[in-house]
């Protein structure tokens, strides 16, 4: 059996073979064409939509890669207020989304009082929409406090599961341990949770990769994000070169293969290394799309690495786009809350 065989069938791979499909020594088309197939078992032809507001820029932490980081002075921060990002959602409802994303750098000013007021606010307001929430890291008490306020999802990249490579990646202050100790401590509160990482960091290698993805059969996400690594001109990391477009795209085919059901996005990173970046992540089998719902006039201060696409776009006119995108594709944007499905369904 050739490896994309053996992957299918096993929903598992050794990690030799896994090493061949990712550094490309298996037949693209077919591996994507079998992740596509895969997907439209579980999910058919939709595309699920999730309103992403990204509400602060402020940032404790310290990343090398990332254009939010503490030390980078160039950056106008901003923090929405709760009525502004009401006001994100009621315009995402309108355009037929059913899922918001609340993101925002490490903030302390934002505290776990104003999250689980914002999301009761938002369930309240919009009962039949999911609230994710992608905050970073907090103590297991204030995840515990933002689901009772009715949370249903969160967002936390591991980012390397490898432990010298995430120091390399992060400064000091900064713990693989405590990531993976949050991850857990999500699955066990009762959310979904997506997990994931870059491709092509500095200094990631085939190993690295492997690592992840053998984390990831541990923890047993819902979503899975995965998006080149784009370099950021204010960061340590400036003049690192960018993940491979083609590396992405396999890794996404083999987490369908590896991960069924699992629901996993056309990321903006992959959209902003290449303009049909996401419809060909499509083609490889993501089924999620996460548009950007944050007001226009901030969009560009999220600047988590350089040339991020979507900044100028009204919320309606990136919906218009993504229409514009998928259904030459033969799919379809769906507005429905989007949870994962646990069985093919046929
Ligand atoms: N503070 C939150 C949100 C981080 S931003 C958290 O810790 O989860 C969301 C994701 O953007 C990160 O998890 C990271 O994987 C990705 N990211 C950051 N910098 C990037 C870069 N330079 N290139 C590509 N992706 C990047």
């Amino acid at each position: 059996m050739d490896a994309i065989e053996e992957l299918h069938a096993n929903r598992d791979l050794p990690d030799a073979r896994l090493r061949e499909i990712i550094e490309g020594d298996v037949c693209e088309p077919e591996l994507f064409a079998k992740a596509a197939e895969v997907c439209g078992g579980y999910y058919g032809k939709d595309i699920y939509v999730r309103g992403l507001i990204e509400f602060t820029n402020y940032c404790k932490n310290n990343c090398y890669y990332c254009g939010i980081r503490r030390d980078n002075h160039n950056l106008e921060r901003y923090r929405l207020g709760q009525d502004e990002i009401l006001a994100c959602c009621a315009e995402g409802y309108e355009l037929g989304y059913r899922t918001f994303v609340l993101q925002g750098g490490e903030d302390a000013a934002v505290t776990d009082a104003m999250v689980c007021a914002l999301v009761a606010e938002i369930k309240k307001l919009y009962p039949d929409c999911a609230v994710t929430l992608s905050l970073g890291e907090r103590p297991r008490a204030s995840y515990s406090a933002f689901r009772d306020a009715g949370a249903d999802r969160y967002l936390l990249r591991h980012e390397t599961a490898n432990a010298a490579h995430y120091r390399a990646l992060h400064p000091e202050s900064m713990r693989l341990e405590n990531r993976k100790r949050c991850l857990w401590d999500l699955k066990e509160i009762g959310y979904q949770v997506g997990s994931g990482f870059m491709v092509g960091s500095p200094y990631q290698t085939t190993e690295c990769l492997i690592e992840d993805l053998r984390f990831l059969q541990d923890l047993q996400p819902d979503m899975i994000g995965v998006g080149p690594y784009i370099p950021h001109r204010d960061t340590p990391f400036r003049d690192h070169p960018g993940g491979d477009l083609r590396v992405c795209l396999r890794i996404i085919a083999i987490l369908r293969l590896l991960f069924p059901s699992a629901l996993i996005p056309a990321t903006t990173a992959l959209g902003t290394v290449d303009a049909r970046g996401r419809e060909l992540g499509i083609g490889a089998g993501a089924n999620v799309i996460m548009p950007n719902l944050s007001p226009v006039h901030v969009r560009k201060h999220y600047a988590l690495y350089d040339n991020k696409i979507c900044v100028s776009e009204g919320a309606a006119e990136c919906r218009a786009c993504l229409e514009s995108r998928v259904v030459p594709m033969g799919y379809r944007i769906v507005t429905d809350i989007g949870n994962r499905v646990h069985s093919p369904n046929s």
